[in-house]
């Protein structure tokens, strides 16, 4: 996360202490690798494939007609969830920073672990929302959502709270360490026509957990074919998707949406990683959907809404896709919630599964998890 290489330090002359949290103990073993190269080897792949902040700065210096096209910042996280900043900070520290407009995502009820939004705390923010861009002294904030998506790809919100909102994005946030290819997983997401973005789509984090196996080719064509843009979060742990998938993006021609991810005002800056991503990978700035201006992406959301309802109608002729939440046990001592239940062939619910179902030893495990690193507590598991 240092904004200039080591290397430019050292050449120019200047004191490694100059880096972020880099004191005089730590730069004296820095300077003693520039002395004598240590082979470090290829990085496993748990940390392979992350730009680092200088290599981002540098390709968007060499590229200001990005810089300048680029307009929003598409996620990011406020203190109704699990951010740290009320969405009026928010917007403030991103005009600072230049944005034009910020789209507020925050977690929506299933992942209580972040405090998740019903609908009427969505349904509050976005009043608030309409507050703050009445104003006018900000950027243009939009009515946003960070929703997670069942294994199957479905919504755990009210299909009308999400389409009265201005953008919706759809995250996997559990049984992201499967091994085995998730590309049908993909394929049902990117159909669900409540969603225009797919957020971190491999769910990915440096050094934490790998990320999810698909083939991302086919992703890709059914990204362009839906209409559903696939992210890059600039988040600088996530870095999700990777230049090495958005080579794929970009031969299908499908969309993307760059978001910081930021949980803090701080984190607000690291977008130049999506925006570098973009770059590397050769993504056409006619397809990124933050370099639209307001009215040319509500319309697009627009198309892509009624797109996609009009090809979930179809399937839904032949098959019966999705299906309902249900409340689940709540008596004292056990922290209750819902579960997902799957339609069966002929349009019944049944409960024997329980894979959104999570057992009380489940909930700490992921509490004692989520503990550690600050911020991101959507980590999932
Ligand atoms: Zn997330």
């Amino acid at each position: 996360m240092w904004s200039e290489e080591a290397s430019a330090l050292v050449t120019a002359d200047r004191s490694l202490t100059e880096l972020r949290a880099v004191g005089p103990f730590t730069a004296t073993f820095i300077s003693r690798w520039f002395a004598e190269v240590p082979d470090v080897g290829a990085p496993p792949p748990i940390r392979d494939g992350f730009l680092t902040y200088a290599h981002a700065r540098a390709v968007v210096a060499q590229h200001p007609e990005w810089a300048a096209a680029l307009r929003a910042d598409h996620q990011m996280h406020s203190d109704e969830t699990d951010g740290s900043a009320p969405l009026e900070g928010m917007a403030v520290a991103a005009a600072e920073l230049g944005r034009q407009r910020i789209a507020i995502t925050d977690h929506s009820k299933t992942l209580r672990i972040t405090n998740g939004m019903d609908e009427a705390r969505l349904a509050a923010q976005g009043r608030r929302i309409d507050e703050l861009n009445a104003r006018g002294d900000g950027p243009r904030v939009l009515r946003a959502i960070e929703m997670d998506l069942t294994p199957e790809g479905a919504s755990d919100m009210d299909p009308g709270a999400l389409a009265r909102l201005d953008l919706v994005l759809g995250a996997f946030h559990s049984k992201l360490r499967l091994k085995d290819d998730q590309t049908d997983r993909y394929l049902k997401a990117l159909a669900n026509s409540d969603i225009q973005v797919l957020a971190h789509p491999r769910g990915r984090v440096y050094n934490f957990r790998v990320g999810l196996t698909a083939d991302w080719e086919r992703v890709a064509r059914a990204a362009a074919a839906t209409g559903t843009a696939l992210e890059i979060d600039a988040y600088p742990d996530r870095q999700d998707l990777d230049v090495e998938r958005l080579r794929a993006v970009a031969a299908s021609g499908a969309w993307v949406s760059i978001g910081t991810d930021a949980h803090t005002t701080g984190e607000l800056v690291f977008l130049e990683l999506g925006l570098a991503a973009a770059i590397l990978a050769g993504i056409s700035r006619e397809r990124v959907l933050n370099c639209l201006d307001d009215q040319t992406l509500a319309d697009r959301v627009g198309v892509v809404r009624a797109a996609k309802r009009r090809g979930s109608a179809e399937r839904s002729d032949t098959t019966m896709a999705g299906g309902k939440r249900e409340r689940i046990d709540t008596t004292p001592g056990r922290k209750g919630g819902s579960r997902y239940l799957r339609r069966d062939g002929a349009g019944r619910f049944s409960n024997d599964q329980t894979s959104a179902g999570r057992s009380v030893a489940a909930d700490k495990r992921i509490a004692a998890k989520n503990k550690a690193p600050k911020g991101m507590k959507d980590r999932g598991d």
